[in-house]
């Protein structure tokens, strides 16, 4: 990742999709404008519908590789179907939304038959917003190297940061723990995690927990919608308590968050009187003061 020395980096993730994610993303790009945005969620991206962007550049990113066959050089071995553990080769054809490029038919076919091939694995996007400038990614349908191209979209972020003399990156990660996660998280400063108070919340939070630990990421919380289980909530704010994960908001249920939503406008621009909005200024006056203390 590009050296940027004075940008600071927050990453917004969830354990799984749905939580309310990207409303909070939306509306901090709206309270710390300008910084730059990042849409890391590249198999649904959609941070771009709360910002009316206008895209200034769209260019293809060729990440994933394929296994492709001679067929005038197949003995009909079968060999390479034999070896795969993916399942993405038989003796008449290659999958290519199963092949995961990792070269093994290729070192083993008798016949030389099969090389391996960069093949389009989506688009790197660049917008202006009227809370910043926007990169995003988009795999294509059914795409590979998914983790690469957060990379490249996180490395134009860099590049647009430093060419502006922007010192914030706010980042909308993906959900799950896979290797997107992980390449969202490259040189984060804080994750905020959100999460709704159900038990496959707390699961998913001590796995996303886990991760970060791994990583030696600072973290916090966000409850959303907790008034639909109190106590549940109570059981995040302890669980966060014991592992120095600091509860910043719990946010009610807020009919003027789908609303928002629709309208394709921050929270906080759009209702700045909702007590989600409040919330959501409580929370980010915490993570700013955090961030330019630390
Ligand atoms: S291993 Fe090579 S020669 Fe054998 S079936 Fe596969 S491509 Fe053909
Ligand atoms: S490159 Fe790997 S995943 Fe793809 S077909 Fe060959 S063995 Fe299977």
């Amino acid at each position: 990742m590009a050296a940027t020395q004075s940008v600071r980096r927050v990453v917004i993730l969830s354990g799984k999709g749905g939580t309310g994610k990207t409303t909070v993303t939306s509306c901090f790009a709206d309270l710390t404008q300008p910084a730059v945005l990042v849409d890391a969620d590249v198999d649904a991206a959609n941070l771009h519908l709360m910002l009316t962007p206008e895209i200034i550049s769209q260019r293809e990113f060729w990440g994933a590789k394929v296994a492709v066959r001679d067929p005038a050089k197949c003995n009909g071995s079968g060999e390479c179907e034999r070896r795969c553990r993916f399942d993405a080769i038989t003796e008449e054809r290659v999958y290519d939304s199963r092949c995961e490029g990792c070269g093994l038919c290729v070192l083993t076919c008798p016949s030389g038959a099969l090389t391996l091939e960069t093949v389009l694995s989506g688009h790197v996007v660049e917008a202006r917003t009227p809370y910043g400038p926007l990169a995003s990614g988009r795999l294509v349908p059914a795409g590979e190297s998914s983790g690469k191209l957060v990379t490249e979209v996180r490395n134009v972020a860099d590049a647009v940061a430093e060419a502006e003399g922007l010192s914030l990156q706010l980042i909308d990660g993906p959900p799950g723990i896979g290797c997107t996660a992980i390449a969202a998280l490259a040189g984060v400063d804080l994750a905020l995690l959100v999460t709704e108070p159900s038990a496959s919340g707390l699961h998913d939070l001590k796995r996303v927990r886990q991760l970060l630990g791994h990583f030696q990421i600072p973290a916090s919380l966000i409850v959303n919608r907790c008034d639909i289980n109190p106590e549940t909530t109570e059981s995040l704010r302890r669980w966060g308590d014991e592992e120095r994960v600091p509860l910043l908001a719990a946010l009610p249920f807020d009919e003027a968050v789908p609303r928002a939503v629709r309208a394709g406008v921050p929270l906080t621009r759009f209702a700045p009187s909702s007590p989600v909005s409040a919330g959501l200024r409580q929370a980010w006056d915490a993570v700013a003061a955090w961030l330019w203390s630390a």
